[in-house]
């Protein structure tokens, strides 16, 4: 489908990741992670070319409120200024709500019923907290870094927080992707609803510790240099999945 001008719906990927960067990875009103690439000024319809300077991520909430005329466009050339991704330094989105125990898939191994699934260096690197009150979800939360020991995710109690520093932030479906630069992928992060999450993809280095993952395989490297590698392993009912 072509406007007038002749220009498709298609927004080329390396113009959505330019869109991407400059808006911080989220909505530029409110800051929520799953987005939608929106022509600002000039609209869709106006439009000789996808230009990103002219173009901005919004939410589906916040979209729809600007596409129905709730809201000014004025207000998202006031947020594309100053997104607010990039004022917060994070983009967010809540996971569902998880009413059994959680259970995580992280490469070759699955942490299932395990209060601490992972722990690194007597930390926890991920954490359930049982509910608070009936009805009430098990909180999940968790840390992610990159091959170089930055942090770019976390997850607190159920929210996931991608910070703007990374290269590349993509929400798609379920799956939440991260980059660290061109073809550099450092994770990616799927949500199994109603009740798992799946770390398909891994380079992670972590108190000297490199931890790798993809697929159903995780290959831990010692700062010693000793390589662990996991697959089809089943962690069930530990206070401690995992301990490194
Ligand atoms: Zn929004």
């Amino acid at each position: 489908m072509c406007n007038a001008f002749g220009l498709k719906r298609e927004i080329p990927a390396a113009t959505k990741r330019l869109i991407r960067q400059r808006c911080g990875f989220g909505c530029v009103i409110c800051g929520l992670g799953i987005v939608q690439y929106e022509h600002v000024d000039p609209e869709f319809k106006n439009a000789k070319e996808h230009d990103p300077e002219a173009m901005a991520l919004l939410c589906p909430g916040c979209h729809n409120k600007v596409t129905t005329g709730m809201w000014s466009k004025s207000r998202v050339k006031l947020a594309m200024r100053n997104p607010k991704c990039l004022e917060v330094g994070y983009s967010r989105e809540f996971f569902d709500s998880f009413q059994n125990h959680p259970a995580l898939r992280f490469g070759g191994v699955l942490l299932k019923n395990c209060q601490t699934p992972i722990q690194v260096g007597g930390y926890p690197l991920i954490s359930i907290k049982p509910p608070e009150g009936p009805g009430a979800p098990f909180l999940f939360s968790g840390t992610f870094t990159d091959s170089k020991g930055e942090v770019t995710l976390v997850i607190e109690d159920n929210e996931w927080k991608a910070y703007t520093r990374s290269w590349d932030v993509q929400v798609l479906g379920p799956r939440i992707t991260i980059r660290e630069g061109h073809r550099k992928i450092h994770l990616v992060l799927k949500a199994n609803p109603p009740d798992e999450l799946v770390v398909e993809r891994l380079s992670m280095l972590l108190a000297g510790m490199k931890f790798e993952a993809n697929g159903d395989l995780l290959r831990v490297t010692m700062p010693n240099g000793v390589q662990n590698d996991f697959t089809y392993c089943v962690a069930d009912n530990c206070q401690v999945g995992m301990a490194f």
